[in-house]
């Protein structure tokens, strides 16, 4: 086993398909001097990206320190699915607010879908190549659930959805694997890596200023801000936003006593021709209903790229290829002979409640973390967010204030995580022989 991930101040992104078919990088220089700003950022990530294009967008000066290269972590290699909610589940939110709070949180949801989409249209972002739709798929009979599910989401939330039949589902996804789905026409799957480098240039266009390989060491209180040092500079600042990811390394050690960082998997087989076609015919992207759920979609270069497991010991397993391999012909048997390109894990940064933190911690401090595995759409608004509280006094945030920073159980936080996730495969298992 080896650590999922480790930054270095030289270090390169890790073969991906997002690589391979990445936008140039930044190629920003590291910060070697003692500079001034507004607002510091740490952490280039689409959290961090969104909050420095929608701050300089509206007039602050921003400075972004990447202790790596931009979206490196999580944001330039996860599954590209994107669609609105939280990485909590929306009934557990509705349990916890109740239903007038739990739609302005839905809706909030759903604006940062929009705001991916709209960017990457009006601002005409290269290589992002959205696919229109996504597909949610249950491993066991469960078609009163989802068409009561999908009611719901049409009742409360005003949120069109609909239902597709195991005959219906079986000609767009060709495997027995699957009984009923749900599918999203609003939803879509994009590059990822390529909007956040996309963004990232647009931000530097219009001012804001990016240093990659420029990890924040230290930072403390400094006349009526903040210093900031880098290993070889420093910023001195008003604000600060904290937009880690799961890459939490001791910077900021109330933050991280708050955030698990969980360890998840991708891999992406070799172009598949015609065979992509015989597989699945829907544009849409994948996902099955499980909590640690697979999720896939053929690529614009008609690869399969299939995402899943979880841990919360963040490591990645020595056979990891092989295991993916296991998991995606266990439902496409027809792929046991294509050849696999590229194969990769990422960080996750989770909050117990599996709500993001967005809020003030202290002094001009903001936390804008905790996107867990739904940050492509949650990252673009609490960006907006987080613009809003500190350009305008906005308060829009504040829907989110009962999720506030939950320990996360230290060094049993893993273990905790784990066998939650084992637990619920294990009722997930019963269900799959229980309703086949
Ligand atoms: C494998 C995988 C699949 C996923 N699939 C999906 C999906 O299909 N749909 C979806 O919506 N979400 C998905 N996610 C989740 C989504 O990618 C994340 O929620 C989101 O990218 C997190 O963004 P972030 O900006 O918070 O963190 P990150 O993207 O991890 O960025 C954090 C950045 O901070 C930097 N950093 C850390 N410490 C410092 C420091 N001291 N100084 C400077 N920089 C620092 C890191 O180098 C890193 O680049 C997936 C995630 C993974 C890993």
């Amino acid at each position: 086993m080896t650590q999922t991930q480790t930054n270095s101040s030289t270090a390169s992104y890790r073969d991906t398909y997002y690589t391979r078919t990445m936008v140039p990088s930044l190629d920003a220089a590291p910060l070697t001097d003692r500079i001034e700003t507004e607002v510091c950022i740490i952490g280039g990530g689409i959290a961090g990206i969104s909050c420095a294009y929608e701050l300089t967008k509206a007039g602050r000066a921003v400075v972004l320190l990447e202790a790596d290269q931009i979206a490196w972590g999580a944001s330039g290699r996860n599954g590209g699915v994107v669609g609105p909610g939280f990485a909590a589940d929306g009934a557990a939110i509705e349990k916890k607010l109740g239903m007038k709070t739990a739609k302005q949180i839905f809706d909030l949801s759903q604006e940062g879908v929009d705001i991916f989409r709209s960017y990457t249209e009006t601002l005409a972002l290269p290589g992002v190549d959205m696919r229109p739709g996504s597909l949610s798929v249950t491993r066991y009979r469960d078609a009163q659930a989802m068409q009561d599910y999908i009611r719901h989401k049409a009742d409360a939330y005003g949120y069109q959805l609909d239902y597709i039949s195991t005959e219906k589902l079986r000609e767009m996804v060709r495997t027995d694997r699957y009984f009923d789905g749900v599918y999203d026409p609003q939803g879509f799957h994009a590059h990822s890596l390529n909007y956040c480098l996309g963004l990232a240039r647009e931000t530097q266009r219009l001012g804001g200023r990016f240093f990659e390989n420029t990890r924040a060491v230290s930072m403390s209180r400094h006349g009526a801000g903040h210093l900031i040092t880098t290993p070889a500079g420093s910023i001195q600042c008003q604000n600060i936003i904290l937009c880690q990811g799961g890459m939490v390394d001791g910077f900021h050690k109330r933050l991280q006593r708050n955030l698990l960082p969980i360890g998840t998997f991708v891999t992406a087989t070799e172009p598949l021709g015609d065979l992509a076609d015989e597989i699945i015919s829907t544009t849409a992207a994948i996902v099955d209903t499980r909590m640690a759920c697979d999720y896939f979609r053929i690529t614009p270069d008609r690869r399969l790229l299939w995402g899943g497991g979880m841990t919360g010991m963040a490591l990645e397993p020595a056979n990891l290829e092989q295991q993916m391999r296991r998991a995606l012909t266990s439902v496409f048997p027809q792929l046991a002979d294509v050849k696999i390109d590229a194969t990769w894990s990422g960080l996750l940064g989770y909050a117990r409640h599996r709500m993001p933190y967005v809020c003030e911690l202290h002094d001009g401090v903001w936390a804008a973390t905790g996107l867990g595995g739904h940050g492509i759409n949650v990252g673009p608004i609490i960006g907006r967010l987080i613009a809003e509280a500190l350009v305008e006094n906005g308060q829009r945030h504040k829907v989110l204030d009962s999720y506030g920073l939950t320990w996360n159980g230290s060094m049993f936080g893993p273990l905790a995580a784990d066998t939650v996730y084992y637990w619920e495969a294990l009722k997930e298992r019963y269900f799959e022989w229980r309703y086949r």
